[in-house]
């Protein structure tokens, strides 16, 4: 005899968990509106803060439910047509569709371009990019190169191409909105990108065509991209290659001598289609010089850098939203987990490195918008060519470290798929590795540029801290930032050498992001004490710095290599 089927909706008879909630993520986040009273001025903060509440409640309402019911969706790549034309189209997931609409109808690439705040537009923008990056199945990836590519192009001054490409890239009607991609990556390497194949030969008409494979290319639906090849004829090595412009299909439609050859099987961000790429003598448009394309396309590097740093921090903000969420309905030992001091402790620990995270990213959004609105000292140029690297590091580190803590906060719920949170750790593995690896940031920060001007910058910016401090607990506090700081200053100065600079190099750039954070985290403390009466920031330098600041050592590269055999 069969069993009786239940019925449909039928309360279960066991324990069921509440799961975690979200609500209007701008109003849910103390900390981004007291960072925000601190930093506009209050005309521009009343001027911006309807979008922001807007994209608050998208974020916590609307995207995070899709998001949560379409879990599985990824997209496709269809190469053929039923005829036998090769058509390589993308399919994208209807929340990638729904993303692109909202980021062009709310000028999430518009805005700094628009610049009706000055200075402060890129704090507008930015804080709207933290509020939608969560729910947006990281659509902050072809929204931080579409912006990456406005800005070189800007840069580099091709009239032509800035007339043709710059209005659609910062479009804000959806319909006519384009996206970027930046294809620099190749088989041969993604870090030294000195030694890419691919060719660039004029054709007949002395057009130039492009000859070679690119290994990683994000968001292969965009309609444009930047790229480097090397002119026939050049020199070896970075310099000899050049950069170029490249559009994605042909006046009909078709693909413009480019075939995907497949999309990657990724750990994470698999709602981003990554494709291999032919070039196969795709059409291009040099856009400066026919070499130092490695300089030329710099900013680009510096802008999808800040993209990566805010992500990183909404990332960690989302993670432990959803984690003080939970500790408000689970329940052990007979009492809320939110009111467990281990736990409490736990969390207390991930929003002080959430909020040292936040302060530094835009620390960085903030020294962008100085620089484009032309109102930056040389002091802060320092501090702006120091802190692209150190930020998108160290915050892309502290992104994994809090997200797969959080994940822990949920107990075994945090490992389960479809409560829609183990993807939150998959996709923060990225940050580390695209834009730029650790290592390969810490080289940067500290051999090229002038890593001195920076750190001397910083080391004013400290001094003049402490002189204005009132609080005991602060000022011990930023006694310990100086000390790290003279430390890697003593460090340097006797690690000149290049295999010991070199293997010190991570270590060094974590305790300067470190410090650097420290330092702000004091800073804010101090306005809040001052201006808003209140501790909560004291306690956050406090548990920030609790955990290591300074993580210098003296370790020989040659005991490094003899671990390893
Ligand atoms: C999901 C995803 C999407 C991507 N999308 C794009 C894209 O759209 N466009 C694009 O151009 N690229 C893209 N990339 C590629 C990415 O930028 C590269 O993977 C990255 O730059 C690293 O290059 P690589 O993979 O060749 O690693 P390698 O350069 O081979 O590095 C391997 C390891 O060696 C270390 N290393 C390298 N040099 C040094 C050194 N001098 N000293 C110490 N350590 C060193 C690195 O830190 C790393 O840990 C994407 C990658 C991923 C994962």
């Amino acid at each position: 005899m069969p069993f009786p089927s239940p019925e449909p909706h039928a309360p279960s008879p066991f324990f069921v968990q509440s799961p975690p909630r979200l609500g209007n993520q701008y109003r849910d986040d103390g900390f981004l509106r007291e960072w925000l009273r601190r930093k506009l001025p209050e005309e521009v903060l009343r001027d911006i803060e309807a979008d922001l509440d807007g994209m608050g409640s998208l974020s916590g309402g609307e995207l995070y439910e899709m998001q949560l019911q379409d879990r599985l969706h990824e997209p496709e790549l269809t190469q053929w047509d039923a005829w036998g034309n090769r058509i390589d189209r993308i399919d994208v997931s209807p929340l990638w569709q729904r993303a692109a609409d909202i980021a062009a109808r709310r000028g999430l690439i518009a805005i700094p371009y628009e610049r009706h705040h000055g200075r402060f537009s890129r704090i507008h923008q930015f804080a709207l990019v933290y509020l939608f990056h969560p729910s947006s199945d990281v659509y902050t990836c072809p929204l931080a190169m579409t912006d990456g590519a406005a800005r070189t192009l800007t840069v580099a001054g091709n009239t032509a191409l800035i007339e043709r490409a710059v209005p659609n890239l910062t479009n804000r009607d959806p319909a006519r909105a384009w996206t970027s991609g930046q294809w620099m990556t190749e088989a041969t390497g993604g870090s030294d990108v000195g030694i890419s194949l691919t060719q660039a030969q004029r054709d007949a008409q002395g057009r130039w065509r492009l000859y070679g494979k690119k290994w990683f290319t994000s968001a292969i639906n965009s309609q444009m991209a930047l790229t480097l090849a090397r002119p026939d004829g050049n020199a070896a090595g970075g310099a000899g290659l050049a950069m170029f412009y490249v559009e994605a299909h042909d006046a009909q439609g078709r693909p413009n001598g480019i075939r995907i050859e497949r999309l990657k099987d990724k750990l994470g961000t698999r709602k981003v289609p990554t494709a291999e790429l032919l070039l196969e003598g795709t059409p291009a448009e040099l856009v400066t010089e026919a070499r130092n394309g490695t300089r030329a396309i710099e900013p680009m590097l510096v802008v999808t850098r800040a993209w990566n740093s805010v992500t990183s921090v909404a990332f960690m903000r989302r993670a432990l939203a959803l984690a003080k969420s939970y500790s408000a309905q689970r329940r052990a030992f007979g009492a809320a987990l939110g009111d467990l001091p281990l736990h409490v402790d736990t969390l207390a620990g991930l929003e002080a490195e959430t909020r040292a995270a936040f302060l530094l990213a835009f620390e960085l959004v903030e020294l962008m918008g100085r620089q484009e609105a032309n109102e930056i000292d040389d002091q802060q140029e320092a501090l702006l060519r120091l802190l692209t690297p150190i930020a998108k590091l160290l915050t892309a580190k502290q992104a994994v470290a809090t997200v797969s803590e959080a994940i822990e906060a949920f107990g075994g719920a945090g490992y389960v798929e479809d409560t829609g949170l183990p993807v939150l750790l998959r996709d923060a593995q990225v940050l580390p590795i695209w834009e730029g690896t650790t290592n390969v940031l810490a080289l940067d920060a500290l051999l090229r540029g002038n890593a001195a001007a920076g750190l001397a910058a910083l080391g004013e910016r400290l001094r003049e801290c402490r002189s204005q401090l009132r609080d005991d607990g602060l000022l011990r506090l930023a006694q310990t930032a100086a000390s790290a700081l003279d430390h890697v200053r003593e460090w340097l100065r006797c690690n000149g050498e290049a295999a010991s600079l070199q293997s010190g190099a991570r270590r060094v750039a974590l305790t300067i992001g470190r410090t650097w954070q420290l330092l702000l985290l004091i800073e804010h403390a101090h306005w809040a004490l001052e201006k808003e009466q209140q501790r909560t920031g004291v306690a956050a330098a406090i548990r920030f710095a609790a955990a290591p600041i300074d993580s210098l050592a003296d370790i020989s590269p040659d005991d490094s290599r003899d671990l390893l055999r």
